[in-house]
């Protein structure tokens, strides 16, 4: 008779870490270091969630999320993982915007910023500096109610051009619109500006296969092909306490048995929706609380076409990010419209995996899309839809490469349902939750004794290096929780500063 997998997890952890995305990975690193016996449980047979990478024939690796981050992640890599990995993160140098109102290109960091508002925009020198010394000034405690549309209108008045170079990049990569509040926009740009734009030089496999290694070192348990179905509470206290969490419910991927595992605290790294309304249910909450989560709005999701160029072919240098839309003015509803014409272009030279059989380019086009334009398509038209996406990419980049098609001998598409699937995010969202379900996912062990959750969330906890930072603040949560199990933690609501020192 075949074993059952299940059959393999001890039946009692301090903590219970839901997903191996970034934020569930550093938790549980960060946790096991400091002694506790760490369960990490992920759905899919591969970890990492939206931080992957996939092989196809050919010899051809393709990855999903990295695009770029902030010089940050160095710090943050030392601190929680290791040195070696820090050592492998290496900027780009080359990031393009094309668009109808301008053409530049830059190193995307604060003197080359300057220079093109100067040259190009023709912006005073204390006009910029007194725009990044407020972005740097901004902080999450300040109670801000400004849009990002209010703070350009405040320092660059009828600018739509300036407005489109400073916000572009940052609404391509995590779906933010003019109307989200200014803070989400300082804190990341800023995070940006500061040193420019960085990738893990090796790709994202190696990343991943070296924080496994990380983590099993640590302690911690992996768990793959395990899906965290419910989680199970102690009957509500009769004198006004929260309900206290009890156990996990684990479903085999492979047979769909399933096992209820004690544990003292969980972590989750499932979407803040998700576990609020699936791993939950609402029924346990407050009517105010549930309110609160039922009104958190997620971000818009992505498509991505994968292009993988033939051994022994080479194309010229066209940037490492190259922001191309044919969009007059730019419009956040046409960025994420079905038909939009925005897209970045992420280019993989050989040297991103110089350690391969035969090191490749590889080119990425991610596409903003919403969820609801895909979810109900039926089987002819999505296929249809996908293949215009490939057909459109290449569209594109012909006019950078003309003979890109004879270039490509594997070309494929991913839609938000493909995310979806892969990283069980509600709706698909790429990048968390709008600013609301930061205080939603802070809040959560208020309402439910020992559940806390990290992961995207609130725009600025979005990201490789804001999960990662947010998982690190969530596990001293934790650790604290573990410490002192008796007593119910006061969950302070307003945000750590840990995400704001690396500006
Ligand atoms: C197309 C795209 C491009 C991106 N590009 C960039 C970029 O260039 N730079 C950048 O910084 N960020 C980028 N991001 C965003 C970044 O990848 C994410 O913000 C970050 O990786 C999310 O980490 P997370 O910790 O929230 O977990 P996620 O990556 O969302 O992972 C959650 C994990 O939990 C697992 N899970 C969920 N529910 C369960 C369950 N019930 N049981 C077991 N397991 C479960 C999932 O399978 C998954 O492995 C991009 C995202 C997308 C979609």
């Amino acid at each position: 008779m075949a074993t059952n997998h299940l059959d393999n997890i001890q039946g009692c952890y301090d903590v219970v870490v839901i997903g191996s995305g970034l934020a569930g990975m550093t938790g549980a690193n960060c946790l096991a270091r400091l002694g506790h016996r760490v369960l990490l449980l992920e759905h899919h047979f591969q970890l990492g969630g939206l931080a992957t990478s996939f092989k196809r024939p050919g010899g051809h690796t393709f990855d999903v999320s990295l695009h770029g981050f902030p010089n940050g992640m160095i710090k943050s890599c030392r601190k929680y993982w290791s040195r070696e990995i820090a050592d492998s993160i290496r900027q780009i140098h080359d990031i393009r915007f094309i668009n109808p109102e301008f053409q530049l290109q830059t190193t995307f960091d604060r003197t080359d910023f300057t220079r093109i508002l100067q040259e190009h925009f023709r912006v005073p020198t204390t006009r910029i500096e007194a725009f990044f010394a407020h972005l740097r000034a901004m902080n999450y405690y300040d109670n801000d109610t400004r849009t990002t549309r209010d703070l350009f209108e405040e320092f660059f008045p009828a600018r739509p051009d300036i407005h489109r170079f400073l916000f572009e990049p940052i609404a391509y990569a995590n779906g933010s619109t003019l109307d989200d509040p200014a803070i989400t926009y300082g804190i990341v740009f800023s995070n940006f500006i500061s040193k420019g734009v960085f990738i893990y030089q090796g790709g994202t496999d190696k990343l991943v296969a070296q924080m496994t290694a990380t983590m099993q070192a640590s302690g911690v348990e992996i768990q793959r092909n395990c899906l965290a179905e419910k989680i199970l509470l102690e009957p509500a206290s009769t004198h006004g306490a929260p309900p206290r969490l009890r156990a996990i419910r684990v479903k085999s991927m492979r047979n769909g048995a399933t096992r209820d595992i004690a544990c003292t605290a969980i972590l989750s790294n499932a979407n803040i929706k998700n576990t609020v309304h699936q791993l939950i249910g609402t029924e346990y909450l407050s009517p105010a609380f549930a309110d609160e989560a039922a009104a958190v709005r997620v971000n818009t999701s992505s498509a991505q076409v994968y292009l993988g160029i033939r051994d022994g072919y080479t194309i010229p240098p066209i940037g490492d990010l190259v922001f191309t839309s044919c969009a007059k003015p730019f419009s956040s509803d046409e960025l994420v419209d079905l038909h939009t014409t925005s897209k970045t272009y992420s280019v993989y030279y050989p040297d991103t995996r110089p350690h391969t059989r035969t090191p490749r380019y590889a080119i990425v086009a991610s596409i903003n899309q919403r969820w609801e334009d895909w979810a109900n398509l039926d089987p002819e038209n999505y296929a249809r839809h996908k293949a215009r996406l490939t057909q459109e990419a290449l569209d594109g980049l012909t006019r950078l490469i003309p003979d890109i098609r004879s270039c490509v001998d594997w070309q494929e598409a991913a839609t938000p349902r493909t995310f979806e699937r892969y990283a069980r995010h509600w709706k698909g969202a790429s990048f968390g939750t709008k600013f609301e379900g930061l205080k939603v996912s802070m809040e959560l062990p208020n309402h439910i004794s020992g559940l806390y959750h990290a992961g995207s969330v609130g725009i600025i906890m979005s990201g490789w290096l804001g999960t990662i930072n947010y998982g690190v603040i969530v596990a001293s949560k934790v650790d604290a929780y573990l410490r002192s199990p008796q007593k119910k933690q006061d969950i302070d609501p307003a945000l750590d500063r840990t995400n704001q020192t690396d500006r």
